[in-house]
């Protein structure tokens, strides 16, 4: 026997976005613990927003688990918040009735921005660095700094050592930010590993006295005026067996609208303050507009050149989910719509 190390991690009750919450336990286990081998847990709600003081229990129910190596047999153990009797989703339990199917995929590109001293990291006090343009996979000092390399280079380990499907790494547009990618097959597996991978970034960049930045448009003018800094989003890359191996351009056309006809319902739940980044500019299309293109960095919907060269088949992108938004959320959504079309 050894004695595990079990971070239990969840999502709180604060709106518009739920922040990550997590706790340690130790238990005794023969060896790296199964999911069905870990027991639920309670914490107090009421210190959470997910319950009154007088009766503040809610249940921590495990749903995955993965190694935790900057711990000697750590283990972090994500869960779903459940209500005390053990089995009825808490109401801010946004995983539990999601859409899922296994052979859906998503591939999540997470931006988000470091930030120490109120401001991203490399700004200058008070004031900007350089106009944007180097940065996007940029090298060098002037660039990207002293430490952010560090960072995202160990964060990435740590993703790798616990099993969660990152799949790279790049400097965004503005100084500061960067992106990691996630790809999953499921909705709750892929959006699991973004809660996950979120959670070890932010606790990663404790011991650097950094934050990480997820709001979807963080620098702006006086009166929220829109400067020449991008914003952060959270594109999502999706694709059903059928759109892989069935595919047509007939399909495709029915699919986009579809996702023209729901706009407002996924635009509710692609992340707060969207409409400050979704202007039209620095690679994004207007929130109220819905559109589509080959290559089209300015669309809604990004059809890779793969896709329309391979006879409609294959992945596309929606470009509108942004940095804060949940991926239980926009997973779900995505293939509610999809679901939405018949493919016969
Ligand atoms: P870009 O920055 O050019 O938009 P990235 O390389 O950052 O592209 O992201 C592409 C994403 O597409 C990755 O997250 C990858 O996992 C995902 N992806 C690739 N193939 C598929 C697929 N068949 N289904 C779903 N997602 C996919
Ligand atoms: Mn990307
Ligand atoms: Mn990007
Ligand atoms: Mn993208």
């Amino acid at each position: 026997m050894a004695k595990y190390k079990l971070e239990y991690i969840w999502l709180d009750g604060y709106k518009p976005v739920a922040s990550l919450r997590s706790k340690t336990q130790i238990k005794d286990f023969a060896s790296f613990p199964k999911l069905e081998e870990l027991p639920l847990w309670g914490f107090d709600g009421s210190s959470t927003k997910q319950a009154e003081g007088r009766s503040s229990d809610c249940v921590l129910k495990p749903v995955s688990v993965y190694p935790d190596t900057t711990r000697k047999n750590g283990v972090l153990v994500m869960c779903e918040v459940m209500m005390p009797d053990g089995k009825t989703p808490h109401i801010s339990n946004s995983r539990a009735t999601i859409v899922d199917d296994a052979d859906t995929w998503f591939g999540f590109e997470q931006e988000y921005f470091l930030y120490q001293d109120g401001r991203p990291l490399g700004f200058p006090e008070g004031g900007f660095p350089f106009p944007q343009g180097p940065y996007y996979t940029g090298v060098g000092y002037k660039n990207v700094g002293d430490v952010a390399r560090q960072i995202v280079e160990e964060h990435l380990d740590l993703c790798l050592d616990a099993g969660i499907n990152h799949e790279g790494i790049n400097a965004e547009v503005a100084k500061g930010q960067w992106e990691f990618q996630i790809f999953g097959k499921g909705s709750k597996k892929a959006a699991d590993e973004v809660w996950v991978a979120r959670y070890l970034l932010i606790r990663l960049c404790e011991k650097y006295q950094i934050d990480v930045e997820f709001h979807c448009k963080p620098i702006l003018g006086a009166y929220q005026e829109p400067l020449d800094w991008n914003g952060s989003g959270m594109h999502a890359n999706f694709s059903t067996k059928f759109m892989r191996e069935t595919g047509g351009k007939d399909y495709f056309e029915k699919l986009m609208a579809a996702f023209s006809k729901y706009t407002a319902e996924h635009i509710a739940v692609y992340g707060p303050d969207n409409h400050l980044r979704l202007t039209g500019l620095h690679e994004t299309q207007s929130i109220d507009k819905f559109s589509y293109g080959i290559a089209d960095r300015g669309a809604s919907i990004r059809v890779p050149h793969s896709f329309a060269n391979n006879g409609y088949k294959g992945y596309l992108e929606d470009r509108r989910p942004n940095s804060s938004g949940n991926p239980y959320e926009i997973a779900s959504r995505i293939l509610k719509t999809i679901q939405s079309v018949p493919t016969a």
